[in-house]
């Protein structure tokens, strides 16, 4: 029985690989139609899912996964923004770690 406990459970929008929620990185478009990385995972409005690594940022972007996904033309400033927070993210995560 190893059912039973529901992790919360996420696709990537590039790779398509299903993970649990924290091990991805959430991109919000808010009601104002702001798209940011949420990295609380709080962030209200309609969100995609990727891993934390910049292929498939890349892939997201160039793909269009991510303008599918949030329903909404992602700007390249915004998805320099994105990528620039995701990099400095994933150093923290780093030191925390080691
Ligand atoms: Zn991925």
């Amino acid at each position: 029985m190893a059912r039973g406990r529901h992790l919360p459970q996420r696709t990537c929008v590039a790779c398509r690989q299903v993970k649990g929620k924290s091990a991805l990185v959430r991109v919000v478009r808010t009601p104002q139609g702001v798209v940011q990385l949420d990295l609380t995972g709080k962030v209200a409005g309609r969100g995609a899912y990727l891993c934390p690594d910049e292929a498939c940022l890349n892939q997201a972007i160039k793909q269009k996964k991510l303008n599918r996904a949030l329903g909404v033309a992602v700007e390249p400033r915004t998805a320099e923004e994105i990528r620039d927070r995701l990099l400095k993210a994933r150093q923290r995560e780093a030191y925390r770690v080691s």
